[in-house]
């Protein structure tokens, strides 16, 4: 396995720096010495940065603060100024809309394109990561179950999501295909993606309002109590999502989609890690809801289950192949329990989990 190269002379850019997949990335980079410009779209929001302060201060690297918004065109560029590496993390990952095309394919698609604009005029970028996702391989459970072997892989797109249906898998999809045609449109710099599966672990600001933190307090605040739908999903550590980035920028040969996918669990099995990993009185769900009873009062309960969703998704097995991410990244994938157990265990600590 090659080692990567970390050229620390010229900055790099980290998009969505207060994310909370990009506070790993950021922590990493500082960690090599690197100069990280950090577009956030509040520099002067000290209560969203100061982690990332505090990062800096205590490792070999810097940072710079710069405001950029996805929907502002060529926001991106002062930031991008004299970087060799743009990680493009900053994408809405909120599944709960009322605009579906403005909350989430607006930035997501639109804002792909501003970043990659700038890095079309910005000679010292040679490089691009984008953070895409399983969801822009996939929309439905089911279709992963068409697939041969029932395996996802780098090969497979997502075309059954859409505004009505599975919008922030439409929104990832739109993004990551935006990025490769304006990628295959110029020979300056490269593209390598990233499709992380569900991603889960502790978070450097000990906050973070991304999806995975609200499927953690539901499984812990007694939303779930009575019992979890039949969901299987791929998931993998924070951390090694991380790594993953750093290793698509700074390994010579890295190249195409990278699946970075630790292990597969259903709901149950993830509420019996926490029992067993934190226990105490939490109300952890202990059961599984039959399929048939959430097609039936889910779209009663919450407006996010629809029928098609359940028909879809739930009872259904859920695997990829991530050995393209161990083979070529050289990813050792840390155990999904460990990331489980971080992750509500610092939700506890900081408050952010409370049973109801
Ligand atoms: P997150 O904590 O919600 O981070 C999203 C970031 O995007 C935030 O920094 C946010 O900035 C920024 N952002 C949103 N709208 C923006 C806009 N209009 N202009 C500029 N920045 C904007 O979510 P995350 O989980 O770390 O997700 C990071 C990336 O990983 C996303 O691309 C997501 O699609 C992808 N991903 C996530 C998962 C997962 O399970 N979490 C799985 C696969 C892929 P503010 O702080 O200002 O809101």
């Amino acid at each position: 396995m090659p080692t990567p190269t970390h050229d620390t002379s010229k900055p790099v850019l980290v998009t969505g720096a207060t994310g909370f997949l990009a506070g790993w990335l950021v922590k990493r980079l500082l960690e090599e010495g690197f100069t990280v410009h950090a577009a956030v779209r509040d520099p002067a929001n000290e209560a969203k940065i100061a982690h990332l302060k505090k990062l800096a201060d205590e490792l070999p690297g810097t940072i710079r603060f710069f405001e950029a918004d996805l929907l502002n065109d060529g926001s991106y560029g002062d930031a991008m100024k004299d970087c060799s590496i743009v990680f493009h993390t900053a994408s809405p990952f909120i599944t709960s809309v009322e605009d579906p095309q403005r909350d989430l394919v607006d930035p997501a698609v639109n804002g792909t394109r501003n970043v990659l604009a700038s890095a079309n005029q910005t000679d010292s970028v040679e490089r691009v990561v984008v953070t895409s996702s399983c969801a822009a391989m996939f929309g439905d459970v089911v279709d992963v179950t068409r697939e041969p072997g029932g395996i996802l892989t780098e090969n497979v797109w997502n075309t059954t999501s859409s505004l009505g249906h599975q919008p922030y898998s439409y929104s990832k999809t739109q993004a990551e295909r935006a990025a490769w045609e304006m990628a295959n449109n110029q020979d300056r710099w490269k593209l390598v993606t990233i499709n992380p599966a569900f991603i889960l672990g502790p978070s450097i600001s000990g906050t973070s309002t991304s999806e995975s933190h609200n499927l953690m307090r539901q499984l812990g605040d007694g939303t779930m109590k009575s019992g979890v739908p039949p969901f299987q999903i791929g998931m993998v550590d924070v951390r090694d999502v991380a790594e993953a980035h750093m290793r698509a920028a700074f390994l010579e040969d890295a190249e195409g989609r990278y699946i970075v996918f630790g292990d597969s669990h259903s709901l149950l099995e993830v509420a019996q890690m926490l029992q067993s990993g934190i226990g105490g009185t939490w109300p952890f769900p202990s059961r599984s809801m039959p399929k048939w009873l959430v097609w039936l009062i889910g779209p009663m309960v919450d407006k996010q289950i629809t029928r098609p969703m359940v028909a879809k998704n739930m009872g259904y097995p859920w695997h990829a192949d991530n050995s393209r991410s161990k083979r070529e990244l050289g990813i050792e994938y840390g155990p999904v329990s460990t990331a489980v157990t971080d992750m509500f265990q610092q939700m506890v600590d900081t408050g952010a989990v409370k049973t109801s």
